[in-house]
């Protein structure tokens, strides 16, 4: 069985965070990549990308286990 928790997601929405910092952050939760690091926990709990990952995941586990 795949372990989820080990999988990185890049694909949410991102913009620059500006002010001279090259970093971009998470559209949503406006948490920086590098601080999320491609992990959903990287994400702010109530993060909206986070939300919907998440209940794509449990979606998957639960036909998995069927
Ligand atoms: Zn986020």
């Amino acid at each position: 069985m795949m372990n989820f928790e080990e999988i990185y997601y890049y694909d949410y929405e991102n913009e620059p965070i500006g002010g001279g910092n090259p970093y971009k952050r998470c559209v949503h939760c406006k948490i920086s990549t590098p601080q999320i690091n491609g992990r959903l926990s990287g994400h702010a709990e109530w993060c909206e990308y986070r939300i919907k990952m998440e209940e794509e995941i449990r979606l998957k586990t639960r036909a998995t286990n069927d």
